[in-house]
């Protein structure tokens, strides 16, 4: 009986809050021309399955049905007080993170198409390990596993221990009989759920998650590993001709045309 009190007071404030900020009872279109209007923060980290963050904020139509389905409270609407589009879902993952619900109701509940099922669904099933709402980067200055003291929170912390994280062994050269125990981020199987920047025992977090955007760097193509057969694709989708009429990356980079931009 609580919970269902809870519910409805939740989902009166939420209404509330949507009208305050005059946003009940507009369409997508007259969305689209809110959003134009908007610049959506860089840093901001949206639920799971959202469409890249330009397009979500033109599709998102600011109902908040992904809020009031998140069994967690994590996701919240944006305040004008926030950096980002106002009504827009997002979350705090040192306060709130994701706890990766296997039937995604968030993402279910998305009447606009800006949380896209697809991209968390793998052979007709929901597969929400599939989602990247961000990217978990760790300060090597201040995780206090780097300086050699014993600390792995976020390792446990992590859903996908041993995959998304995973522990490196170095020799302590200060000690010279000690380990380093240092917390490695997996980037192409972290979901940027949050859990590890949640757990982060020290008192700034010293594992946060960012955009993937933001997070990661760009090699470009004079730059291709000859040795990764997957890698070596990019020379047939990159736009520079030199790179396209090339068969292998040890063409290309024997290309002299290849080395100097126009
Ligand atoms: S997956 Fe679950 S915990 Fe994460 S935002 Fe969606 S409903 Fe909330
Ligand atoms: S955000 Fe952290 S806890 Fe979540 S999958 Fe990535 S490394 Fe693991
Ligand atoms: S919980 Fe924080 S301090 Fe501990 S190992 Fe992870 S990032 Fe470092």
């Amino acid at each position: 009986m609580k919970k269902v009190q809870e519910d409805s007071s939740r989902r009166a404030a939420l209404k509330t809050m949507l009208r305050g900020a005059g946003l009940m009872g507009l369409g997508g279109a007259a969305w689209g021309g809110v959003a134009d209007g908007l610049q959506a923060s860089e840093l901001t980290i949206r639920p799971p399955a959202a469409l890249k963050e330009a397009e979500f904020v033109k599709a998102c139509i600011r109902c908040g049905s992904c809020v009031e389905a998140c069994p967690y409270d994590t996701l919240a609407l944006a305040t004008p007080d926030d950096r980002t589009a106002i009504g827009t879902p997002y979350f705090k993952p040192r306060t709130t993170p994701c706890y990766l619900c296997t039937d995604a109701p968030c993402v279910k509940e998305c009447p606009s198409g800006a949380l896209d099922i697809g991209k968390i669904t793998e052979n007709d099933l929901l597969n929400i390990n599939k989602s990247k709402m961000g990217v978990a980067v760790v300060d090597q200055n201040s995780c206090i596993a780097f300086w050699g003291i014993q600390c792995d929170a976020c390792y446990r912390a992590c859903p996908l221990l041993g995959e998304a994280i995973n522990l490196k062994f170095e020799r302590n050269d200060r000690t010279g009989k000690h380990a380093i125990i240092e917390p490695v981020v997996n980037r192409e199987l972290c979901t940027g759920c949050g859990l590890c920047e949640h757990a982060c025992i020290t008192e700034k977090p010293s594992i946060v998650i960012l955009p993937v955007d933001i997070a990661n760097g760009k090699a470009g193509s004079h730059y291709i590993k000859s040795w990764d057969k997957n890698d070596e694709k990019r020379i047939n989708t990159t736009k520079e001709k030199s790179a396209v009429e090339a068969n292998t990356a040890e063409d290309y980079l024997n290309d002299p045309e290849s080395l100097f931009d126009d």
